[in-house]
């Protein structure tokens, strides 16, 4: 297996690297488990500064760090300094917040003096995908980096420039060597490394088939893990919205990042009342999205990440369609263009018996279902094997707040799309999405040992 930058607006081939040797893999342990024993003596509060520097590294670094992920997955130079923006928040958020939230908590006993305290384990393996080449590292490395648990990544075969640039980042803002740790490996040699007595916990975020094999390897091994799986997120237009705005707000977070995000709004539920409407408005905005140079800032649609990504999404369309499905806007290849587009594309009239009901569209597609009330709604919002997020746009908050609560999923955002991460918020879902949650105060402990002492 080859990491190798391929530049989907082109299709060259930019750069490749080999996979390391065994022994390499083993020096690399070595250090890692090195640093770990290091930080032991190190307090929460000496590693913040570092994470700090993290932070201010890569808003110094933005330019080219953005212009690694344009190259190797895509993105639009616009979003992809963006994600550095964000993952430079990540970092800071962490520094300033991480020695409060691994605070001891003192527990009400009649045991005696009691409390908790929140203790390193080891090192964690990660397998992290493309769509967000620093976004995903940052939320595993800056959590873990607090807590005093060395980070060893195995990074998307696509995206090896991030990869290797993500590493120099932390290494050059301080960290010690070893505290996070790039691996070009292959499959083989994931599985070597999860059942590694020194790693103490497994993350992933990607496929659900991915997330089936890691987490069997972590579970095979009494490793403790999290799963960031796929999503078939809802947006649930109600009657009271102004339209308009809903069709933009749905656009885009349908759009973004060429729709490649597990918590884009993918399945768009539309009240009756505004159906027409609302259609004809969506079809409008779609239409301003569209294909050109990543690296130019008036481009709006990027590329997919590969050509494999293209052709899987246009086989899903054809397949939708071929079951029944209504293609109302878009659908094909951009005509006049050499990289990996796929136009923006609405489908409707999509029965239970068709298989795009269930499926995930990892890309520029929509699809739309009408309810007749909020009963049906939720009903159609359920009947999903993911539960990744949600949106709901209402003027009445109060009542979409009440719908909020029957949606079986990890995250809800009311007037607000669930693309829209803030380091304090926690992500993660439910069902096929996955299990364990990201960002937030708590994710600082989920490879912790969180360790009662009691005193009589
Ligand atoms: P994958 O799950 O295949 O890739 C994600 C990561 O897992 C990559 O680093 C990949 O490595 C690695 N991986 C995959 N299989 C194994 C394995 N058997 N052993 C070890 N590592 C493995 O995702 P794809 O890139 O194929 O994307 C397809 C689908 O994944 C999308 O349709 C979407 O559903 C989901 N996805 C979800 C994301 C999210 O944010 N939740 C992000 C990206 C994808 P390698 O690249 O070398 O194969």
């Amino acid at each position: 297996m080859a990491y190798a930058s391929i530049y989907p607006y082109t299709g060259k081939t930019l750069k490749t690297y080999n996979v390391i040797s065994d022994d390499d893999l083993t020096a690399k342990l070595n250090q890692a488990e090195k640093v770990f024993q290091e930080f032991g003596k190190e307090s929460v509060k000496d590693r913040a500064p570092i994470l700090a520097n993290v932070a201010k590294t890569m808003r110094q670094d933005e330019d080219q760090l953005a212009k690694y992920i344009t190259h190797d997955m895509g993105k639009l130079l616009t979003e992809a300094k963006a994600e550095v923006e964000l993952s430079a928040n990540i970092a800071q958020y962490y520094a300033d917040n991480g020695a409060d939230f691994l605070r001891d908590k003192p527990l009400r006993t009649m045991a005696g003096n009691s409390w908790m305290e929140y203790d390193a384990t080891g090192i964690v393996m990660c397998v992290e995908p493309w769509n967000f080449p620093y976004y995903q590292l940052m939320r595993v490395f800056a959590t873990n980096f607090m807590l005093g648990n060395p980070v060893m990544v195995k990074h998307a075969s696509n995206v090896p420039q991030c990869a290797e640039a993500f590493e120099k980042v932390i290494e050059k803002a301080g960290a010690p060597k070893g505290a996070y740790t790039n691996l070009f490996v292959n499959y083989k040699q994931v599985g070597r490394i999860i059942a590694d007595p020194r790693v103490q916990g497994v993350a992933l975020t990607g496929s659900e088939k991915a997330g089936a094999i890691i987490s069997a390897e972590a579970g095979k091994n009494l490793k403790k893990c999290t799963m960031e799986l796929g999503g078939n997120d809802v947006m649930y237009i109600r009657g009271d919205v102004n339209v308009k705005k809903a069709a933009k707000l749905a656009a885009y977070a349908r759009l973004w990042n060429a729709g490649q995000v597990c918590v884009s709004a993918k399945r768009y539920i539309v009240a009756k009342s505004i159906y027409p409407e609302f259609m004809k408005d969506l079809k409008a905005e779609f239409a301003k999205y569209k294909p050109g140079d990543p690296m130019k800032a008036s481009t709006n649609l990027a590329p997919l990440s590969s050509k494999k990504a293209q052709l899987n999404l246009q086989k899903q369309v054809k397949n939708a369609v071929a079951n029944g499905a209504k293609m109302v806007f878009g659908g094909g290849i951009p005509k006049g263009t050499n990289g990996f587009f796929y136009n923006p594309t609405i489908l409707t009239n999509i029965t239970k018996k068709n298989p795009a009901f269930y499926q995930e569209f990892f890309g520029p597609v929509a699809q739309v279902y009408v309810a007749k009330d909020d009963a049906e709604a939720i009903k159609i919002a359920n009947d999903s094997n993911y539960g990744l997020g949600g949106a709901i746009v209402s003027k009445d908050t109060h009542k979409a707040a009440q719908v909020a609560s029957k949606m079986n999923t990890g995250m809800i955002y009311i007037n607000d799309i669930c693309n829209v991460i803030y380091p304090e918020l926690p992500f993660g879902g439910v069902k096929h999405a996955g299990f364990g949650r990201e960002l937030g105060p708590y994710a600082v402990k989920t490879f912790a040992n969180a360790k009662l002492v009691s005193i009589k």
